[in-house]
């Protein structure tokens, strides 16, 4: 359930329909959108019905919402989250750009590639320091030294840095590391480590598992959510398909559907799903003119030699060309990329 005041409500009502909640043993989570409170009703099984709610004094409407997610239900902030990593909010009108390698591999290719995402016009660097491959023979990413470049690449260029995390335990020293905590497609529903970064004070960056719905997407949001993060923003990257043209099949019509449902960030990784950097800008572009709030490309000053997803990497070049192309298409849409 989903408790929404009326914009008249003062603080005693609130409190009122707090403890009421609390009382019959559920938790209550209130977020403040606009000038009207709203209540997320959690728990199984709490003893109280919307009838009772909604005659106590100052309430607007009692809502039933899916009981698989609540908070991060569009309802419970209908005008939509922004999430800052580092100064740069993500959400709301402005567009944000992240890019960089798929990893980190040394400290010259990764102030390369982030000077030169920079220069193209990203806001946050990308670079994975544990990464997520697929055979165990690939290479694995540089760990904790990776996460120390990251920090000397934010520190050298001012840019937040978002980077994977992939086990509970290695939640703090990423987020010492980084601004943003990045949970991979594969990890999705790897639910220790979803409470974890719940736990985290960093915002966090949710793929979308490669098999997985929109619903248990936001399920696995709604965890995060739960634990009292509740910095999160979705990024779709693309589904199995059944054509080897392109490495996934980037679902577009996510993004509207997920915006129609929740009121957290969205953003499109055009690079994974392509697979192939010749088909990148197209990608990108249909996921701006989708509604996205940003995207997150992969850029290796030297894709040829990339230890990994080198095919998909664009040059720097070719990123500050991408950039031109969705700023276009945001501008049409009235949105344009987010100036610092
Ligand atoms: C990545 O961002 O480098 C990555 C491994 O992405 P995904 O989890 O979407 O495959
Ligand atoms: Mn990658």
């Amino acid at each position: 359930m989903v408790v929404t005041m009326r914009r008249s409500a003062q603080a005693d009502d609130v409190a009122r329909v707090v403890s009421t909640i609390e009382v019959s043993g559920g938790t209550a989570r209130l977020s403040r959108t606009g000038s009207a409170a709203v209540i997320g009703v959690l728990g199984e099984g709490v003893g109280i019905t919307p009838e009772a709610l909604v005659s106590l004094p100052g309430v607007e409407r009692v809502t039933a919402v899916d009981k698989s997610y609540r908070l991060a239900h569009r309802l419970f902030r209908p005008e939509g989250s922004v999430v800052a990593i580092g100064d740069v909010p993500v959400g709301g009108n402005g567009l944000v750009l992240m890019a960089g390698p798929c990893a980190v591999e040394s400290e010259a290719q990764l102030l390369a590639a982030a000077q030169g995402v920079r220069e193209g016009g990203a806001h946050i660097l990308r670079g994975g320091a544990f990464k997520p491959r697929t055979s165990p023979y690939s290479f694995q990413g540089l760990g904790r030294e990776g996460l120390r470049l990251l920090a000397a690449a934010r520190a050298a260029t001012g840019m937040p840095v978002v980077t994977e995390v992939m086990e509970p335990s290695e939640v703090e020293a990423v987020a010492e590391a980084a601004d943003c905590l990045q949970v991979g497609a594969r990890n999705m529903q790897n639910t220790p480590l979803l409470r974890a970064v719940g736990q985290s004070d960093r915002p966090v960056l949710l793929k979308r598992g490669l098999a997985a719905t929109v619903d248990e997407w936001l399920q696995a949001a709604e965890y995060i959510l739960a634990q009292g993060n509740e910095r999160v923003i979705l990024c779709e990257r693309g589904l199995r398909g059944f054509d080897g043209h392109t490495r996934f099949l980037l679902d577009v019509s996510a993004v509207p559907v997920a915006r129609r449902l929740t009121h957290l960030p969205i953003i499109v990784d055009p690079s994974h799903a392509a697979g192939d950097r010749e088909l990148v800008p197209a990608l990108a572009r249909a996921a701006i003119a989708a509604g996205a709030d940003g995207l997150i490309v992969e850029v290796h000053p030297t894709p040829d030699t990339a230890l990994s997803d080198g095919p998909q990497a664009l040059t720097p070049t070719a990123f500050a060309h991408l950039v031109e192309e969705v700023s276009a298409v945001g501008a049409a849409l009235g949105r344009p990329l987010h100036q610092a």
